[in-house]
């Protein structure tokens, strides 16, 4: 069996290690190809106006000049010889919950392997409330996921696994939970000051969302990560809102 890993935290991240430490644990075959920066919001973003410049660490690590898909479309196109059997991408450094996916490199990376027809799973590992990260949850339950995935489960087209795993400690996770994609009220905050020139700048600021986060409905993964659930979301690359096609027919006389 073989596996191709990428994340969008970047080649040196650490839970990208984690992940890798997982991977071995089913076969040798592992390969990692990954971003040489943290590309963490870059969404499913390809390069298009600059050359990628790939770095070999050795026979089995790469890192690419780019984004996490540049990555995977690197690997797939140019290192991999064969289609692997599975792609993972992370662990990445804080959950991907609701609409996080619309923003996150690591499910973009997983996006790309989908498109391309190849198995893949998205892992998060949400940070604990002091700004830090413990991976002994992550590193308990994602062997539990794959093993069960692997064995028993086959991907439809256009289907990828949304995994994020919660804070705390590991003796006090509930249990594994298929979810749906949640909702929260977002804020973006965009921060202005001004640089050492005098001019202005801005930056965008963490989404002022954790005070209204939809914690209540456990079949979210917002819910269902909060209150110490493995939250698994099949997530569908064909987003069409199936329920407004007949309103918009009916509207354009279709
Ligand atoms: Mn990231």
């Amino acid at each position: 069996m073989k596996i191709l890993i990428s994340n969008d935290d970047g080649i040196g991240a650490p839970g990208i290690k984690v992940l890798e430490e997982v991977a071995i644990q089913f076969t040798d075959d592992v390969v990692v190809v990954a971003p040489d920066s943290n590309m963490s919001g870059a969404g499913h973003s390809l390069t298009l106006k600059s050359p990628l410049r790939l770095v070999e660490h050795d026979e089995r690590h790469f890192s690419v000049s780019g984004t996490p898909t540049d990555s995977v479309v690197m690997a797939l196109r140019h290192i991999v010889s064969e289609k692997p059997d599975f792609v993972l991408s992370g662990i990445n450094f804080d959950s991907n919950l609701a609409e996080d996916i619309t923003y996150s490199g690591t499910v973009a990376a997983a996006m790309e392997a989908c498109l391309l027809g190849i198995p893949s799973i998205a892992f998060s590992q949400k940070m604990r409330h002091d700004g830090g990260i413990t991976w002994d949850i992550a590193q308990k339950f994602a062997p539990i996921i794959l093993t069960t995935i692997m064995q028993s489960f086959s991907f439809q087209k256009g289907i990828l696994l949304n995994v994020n795993f919660p804070s705390g400690n590991v003796e006090d996770v509930r249990g594994i939970k298929i979810t749906r994609q949640g909702v929260r009220a977002i804020e973006d905050h965009v921060i202005q000051s001004v640089d050492p020139r005098g001019d202005p700048y801005f930056w965008i600021g963490p989404a002022d969302y954790r005070k209204n986060e939809n914690h209540i409905d456990m079949e979210t993964d917002l819910g269902a990560v909060h209150n110490g659930y493995v939250s698994i979301t099949p997530i569908s690359l064909d987003m069409t809102a199936m329920g407004s096609i007949q309103t918009l027919k009916d509207l354009f006389n279709e």
